[in-house]
């Protein structure tokens, strides 16, 4: 009885699964306002170009280049899929419960999956130099790790709040020879603006800034682009393979949302199934009420950054609401404008959203349990996805279902013991 589904590294997802061309309906285009149409050029001039065509391609599979490919062996992919006995026995389920390990990458998160691409395409295009916004820090130290590997230079602004906390993190940021400002900080005028007004402020306006005027700089992205689910998409395919060798079919899939790239990733190989008829699963998307877009938001035309163009069609709670909620260790959550793709799939009733409690006590709890019957330290958001798994484990408990239900944990905790004090404790 294997525990850990593992298949051998020559075999691979070798490509990206582009769920766009699927989409049971087209993706509403993005909006530019009149008064901005000026500023998109500089906006485009920041993104690699590689991954702005990705964004909006109907190529359905995009061949992963060689070298992406190496670096992704290197970094320890193929990622196990883990069949959860103890925490089965300990539940008393009668569900099937797997999950998916990205906690196990060099910099504890899924997100150096996207990292590689961008800085092999960034560089591969001539630029010399990335600025980027971090605000739990997972997505800061994977790109300034893969910019390391690429000699590319890395600029990186941390929210404030995380920038305090996480010194663990910062450091980590600042061995790769990233430079590290703490968002808003004095040096772009968005930061000073919002050390003014609070309310205006969002992490991503300072590295765009800062790209904009930096020559040879571009603006990677750690979520919500169409081209960052993309990349994630090695997660679900290598899930496929491993379910596979199993002979196991999901009943439920599930995974927490901060943008919205890594449920995409884990989910969109098997949506394609489940839109053509060859699959019946249903999908849940896991938020922090800090967040709610899902939950609470509305579905229509939002700024991924504001004052820069386009808008894009996206559940949203509202801009505002980021200035304004509540304390969560899950900071890796609390970004309110929702991945398009999903967004759609979510209003086309596709996939499920729940949210829980910001004060996180559920959580953590989640997270205790896992750690002491699995012995796996998930980050404070990949625990909003195990508490949803288990508390479904625990509904087929009534109702004696042997459901499969499977599950992904985004990064490991192993930076994150200051939430799991306070609220495990
Ligand atoms: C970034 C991050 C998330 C949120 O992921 P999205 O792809 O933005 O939805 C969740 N968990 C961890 C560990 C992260 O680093």
């Amino acid at each position: 009885m294997d525990n850990e589904i593992r298949f051998p590294v020559d075999e691979m997802p070798k490509q990206w699964y582009n769920i766009l061309p699927d989409l049971p309906k087209h993706l509403p285009s993005p909006k530019v306002p009149e008064e901005l149409r000026e500023k998109v050029k500089s906006v485009e001039k920041v993104f690699v170009k590689a991954n702005l065509e990705q964004d909006n391609s109907q190529e359905r599979y995009v061949r992963v280049p060689e070298e992406v490919m190496d670096l992704y062996k290197q970094v320890g992919r193929p990622m196990p899929l883990r069949r959860a006995r103890h925490l089965e026995k300990y539940l008393k389920t009668p569900a099937r419960m797997y999950f998916k390990r990205e906690d196990l990458t060099p910099t504890g998160s899924f997100k150096i999956n996207t990292a590689i691409p961008q800085a092999y395409y960034a560089t591969k295009e001539g630029f010399i130099g990335a600025a980027t916004g971090t605000g739990a820090g997972q997505w800061g130290s994977a790109m300034a790790l893969a910019a390391a590997m690429y000699g590319l230079d890395c600029v990186v602004f941390m929210t404030r709040e995380a920038y305090e906390w996480k010194k663990d993190r910062r450091a980590l940021m600042e061995m790769t020879g990233a430079k590290l400002y703490s968002s808003p900080s004095n040096i772009t005028r968005a930061g000073r603006l919002a050390v003014k007004q609070p309310h205006a402020y969002t992490m991503c306006e300072e590295p765009m800034e800062y790209a904009i005027d930096h020559e040879g700089y571009c603006f990677p992205q750690g979520s919500f682009y169409n081209f960052v689910c993309l990349h994630q998409t090695i997660i679900g395919q290598e899930v496929q393979k491993q379910l596979e060798l199993v002979d196991e079919k999901p009943d439920m899939m599930i995974g927490c949302v901060g943008s919205g790239s890594n449920l995409p990733g884990f989910i969109n190989p098997f949506m394609r199934e489940v839109i053509n008829g060859k699959l019946r699963c249903k999908f849940l998307a896991v938020e922090s009420e800090a967040s709610g877009s899902f939950t609470k938001g509305e579905y229509r035309y939002e700024y991924r950054n504001p004052n820069y163009p386009p808008l894009y069609k996206v559940y949203t709670a509202g801009l505002e609401i980021e200035a304004s909620r509540p304390f969560v260790y899950a900071e890796g959550l609390v970004g309110t404008a929702k991945n398009p793709a999903l967004s759609l799939l979510v209003n086309e009733g596709l996939v499920d959203a729940t949210a829980y409690p910001s004060d996180e006590k559920t959580i953590f709890e989640a997270g205790k349990i896992f750690w002491r019957n699995e012995g796996i330290l998930a980050a404070p958001e990949s625990c909003y996805a195990i508490r949803a798994a288990i508390d479904e484990a625990i509904k087929c408990k009534g109702s004696g279902e042997e459901k499969v239900i499977v599950t992904c944990i985004s990064g490991h905790g192993f930076l994150d013991m200051p939430g799991y004090i306070a609220k495990a404790l």
